[in-house]
């Protein structure tokens, strides 16, 4: 049986939903990360300092009170920075994270920025994979 005609949808303006170009407001492509600012990262220990606050109201009054580790520091967040097509950094530089104060997208400086990026981390050492058993490989017995 043939379902029911339904109204035609109305045409919608198809609205970004995504992030945005930090420079320009366009729809992102692509981000890269940079530290957080001051102010951010006071947020941050904010919040972290509220949870704990709570953690300890909570806490079982007949046991030992709970244990923090230390609050986070700039190391332990970055934040992600977005950017359209025509603002993109480089690949090389947006694969770095960037200082706190890194500028990018900024136009005059494109395609590079005026920061100094964190050098990349070490490549992880490439473990010798574990060999299979022959019948498992191609060709194999
Ligand atoms: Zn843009
Ligand atoms: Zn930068």
């Amino acid at each position: 049986m043939p379902s029911p005609e339904l109204p035609a949808p109305t045409p919608v303006e198809p609205r970004p939903t995504g992030p945005l170009c930090t420079a320009c407001g366009e729809p992102a492509l692509v981000h890269w990360l940079r530290r957080l600012t001051d102010d951010e990262l006071d947020e941050h220990i904010r919040i972290e300092q509220e949870r704990r606050e709570q953690a300890l109201l909570l806490a079982d009054p007949q046991l030992p009170p709970p244990v923090f580790p230390p609050l986070p520091t700039g190391e332990d967040f970055t934040r992600t920075v977005y950017s359209c097509g025509p603002h993109a950094i480089s690949m090389d530089a947006a694969a770095l994270v960037h200082a706190s104060t890194c500028t990018a997208p900024n136009e005059a400086d494109l395609p590079g920025c005026d920061c100094t990026p964190e050098p990349a981390p070490a490549a992880p050492v490439e473990e010798a994979a574990a060999p299979l058993p022959d019948h498992w490989v191609t060709g194999g017995a």
